[in-house]
């Protein structure tokens, strides 16, 4: 299904797997457009059979313009995980690595994202960066998935710094999910192996299946 299109008129899409009647997942491939690694990841989730109970909804990257140009921002130089409607604040001018947007959800893409997590209303939200090779650590049930999902694949749990966090994409998918408001970032390293992929793939329907459904 296509849920949105971007700055240069490229679809976004998201495709449905599994239990319709289970536990919905909502992962997200891409979002910086030179960090696309996660992309292999939503392609396996859509290779494999979920086990029963999860509700897969996947889509490969809502940056389609950045990661065809090979850059971090959308088409018209902004962050798309600068760009989110909440606790977002003006953040750097055009050009900056961080830079915003004019406002909350000014980007097609941001907008359109919303608008499909309003939809889909996830229990879960998975988003892939790169490459700082880490998962936040987190309390209560959301840190309880985020070190299951460590534990799966080998990441550590290292605490994300560095940057400024207003409007990113991971707080603000925290406040369209379902009961506990798990989203959460996954930092992928500079590369992405096979055996990695299947196993990042394998995690997902994994923690999904053991701690958030039924
Ligand atoms: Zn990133």
């Amino acid at each position: 299904m296509i849920f949105g299109s971007s700055v240069e008129g490229r679809p976004l899409t998201v495709t449905r797997r599994g239990d319709l009647d289970g536990v919905r997942v909502l992962v997200i491939g891409c979002i910086h457009g030179n960090e696309a690694d996660g992309m292999a990841i939503v392609e396996q989730l859509t290779r494999i059979d979920p086990p029963e109970g999860v509700d897969l909804w996947l889509v490969p990257t809502i940056n389609p313009d950045g990661t065809a140009a090979g850059i971090r921002h959308n088409a018209s130089g902004v962050d798309l995980n600068r760009n989110f409607p909440v606790n977002w604040a003006p953040l750097a001018e055009p050009g900056d690595w961080q830079y915003g947007g004019p406002a909350a959800a000014s980007e097609p893409e941001a907008a359109a994202t919303v608008a499909l997590g309003e939809l889909v209303q996830p229990s879960l939200v998975l988003w892939y960066h790169q490459d700082l090779y880490r998962i936040s650590p987190s309390r209560g049930l959301s840190g309880q998935v985020r070190e299951r999902y460590a534990e799966l694949t080998g990441l550590p749990l290292i605490e994300v710094t560095g940057g400024t966090y207003t409007g990113t994409a991971s707080q603000w998918s925290r406040t369209v999910t379902t009961d506990g408001g798990v989203g959460f970032t996954i930092e992928l390293g500079p590369t992405l192996t096979e055996d990695e992929v299947a196993r990042h793939a394998q995690a997902v329907v994994t923690v999904a299946a053991e701690l958030l459904s039924g």
